[in-house]
């Protein structure tokens, strides 16, 4: 890390809560100054599940025929939209995603990756584009035994390939209900061999209810299990979850647009972390509807603790990316009512947004200032995104 202070600005830490007007000053000589006066410097956001090869999809047309169900919305929409990625429109998601990521003061990403056209190298392309956005990535490929066993045995190869290779991948699943109880098997026994993370959806819809159990029975629940949703886990398994310390990923935009069901975090043990699953990278967003979708489960007494769900995002990702001391974003962000430790949440929840977002430094360099990527040609990247979709949506009609 070279050496960078951030001037000026009032520190707010998520994990413990603080506000302190402070420097900070990252890393060795030389120093150079980033000027923080008037902003609020916080530690780069992590979105804790995340769809990297969606990016395309904004506007795309919709199925003649209404899903109905939620096995019906992948069937019509995100099987059909993954079968068709081909290396050329991967890229072109990923760089998107990952623009955006940046732009939006995200300085990590747990990714979880279908391609099912395009398995071997897939990943390679994920760390690539992170590496140009200065972005840190997890990856993992989703492995399905959708279409057939041989898909299923590439995908995991894939997940080994990039464990293997280096790259801070992880052993992915899609979900219990589109694997046979040897992929499931044979996805845990690679996590135990190589020591990587297990990130699998589960329990999302009713269609998925029974996956938790053969999980356990795989004995791939643990510590370093990443659980997306779990919105139809029983009782008895969310506790199960939270005693064998597993993680689990709360998706609240995505389960309202999916129609899933409510999730109820509350009850989803002391792990649990934030995602956007895909639609894009506004983790303050994303807070503020965990926030407004509890209080209307609870009542006036309810709500959620978005400190805290953030602040356990980025937990997670500094358990499998690595702690990130080097990773902070400033936002033009002057508080119009008092601002401290104790009401840091109302401000996060009511004030803050990606649009306050204006630079961010990953590692101690600066990735984005002033609204601008440092690196990366945005105006070229979406033009490009936006010829690629159009080639994206005519193959999968
Ligand atoms: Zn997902």
């Amino acid at each position: 890390m070279t050496g960078l202070s951030i001037a000026g600005g009032t520190v707010v830490t998520l994990d413990p809560p603080a506000a302190e007007r402070r420097d900070l000053v990252l890393g060795g000589e030389p120093r150079r100054t980033l000027d923080a006066s008037g902003c609020l410097v916080l530690p780069g956001l992590a979105i804790a599940h995340t769809h990297l090869y969606s990016a395309l999809a904004r506007g795309m047309p919709v199925p003649a025929e209404p899903p109905r169900s939620f096995r019906e919305i992948l069937e019509k929409v995100w099987w059909r939209l993954d079968a068709a990625l081909d290396e050329k429109l991967l890229e072109a998601s990923a760089e998107l995603a990952l623009l955006d990521a940046a732009l939006s003061g995200v300085t990590a990403v747990i990714d979880h990756h279908e391609s099912p056209s395009f398995i071997d190298g897939s990943l390679d392309v994920l760390a690539r584009a992170a590496r140009s956005a200065g972005v840190k990535a997890a990856l993992c490929y989703g492995a399905t035994d959708r279409h057939g066993a041989q898909g299923a045995r590439e995908g995991l190869a894939e997940c080994e390939r990039a464990i293997r290779a280096g790259l801070p991948a992880m052993v992915g699943l899609h979900a219990g209900f589109t694997v046979s109880d040897e992929t499931l098997r044979t996805a845990a026994d690679l996590a135990k061999r190589t020591g990587a993370w297990l990130h699998v959806h589960v329990a999302e819809a009713l269609c998925d209810a029974g996956s938790f159990e053969r999980l356990e029975k795989a004995d791939a629940v643990g510590p370093k299990t990443i659980l997306v949703h779990g919105v139809h886990l029983s009782a008895a398994e969310r506790e199960r979850a939270t005693s064998a310390g597993t993680w689990i990923v709360h998706n609240p935009r995505s389960n309202m647009q999916n129609a899933v069901g409510y999730a109820d975090p509350k009850t989803l043990g002391p792990r649990v972390a934030l995602g956007t699953d895909g639609m894009d990278a506004d983790l303050f967003m994303e807070a503020r509807v965990a926030h407004v979708r509890a209080r209307e489960a609870y009542g006036p007494e309810g709500g959620i603790d978005a400190i805290a769900l953030l602040a356990s995002s980025g937990r997670l990702a500094d358990l499998a990316l690595g702690e990130r001391p080097g990773d902070w974003i400033v936002l033009d962000y002057d508080p119009p009512t008092p601002l401290s430790a104790a009401n840091l949440a109302g401000h996060v929840l009511f004030g803050l947004g990606v649009h306050h977002v204006r630079d961010v430094v990953v590692n101690g360099e600066i990735v984005v200032k002033n609204r601008q990527h440092v690196r990366l040609d945005a105006a070229r990247i979406r033009a490009r995104a936006r010829e690629e979709a159009a080639r994206l949506w005519r193959r999968m009609a």
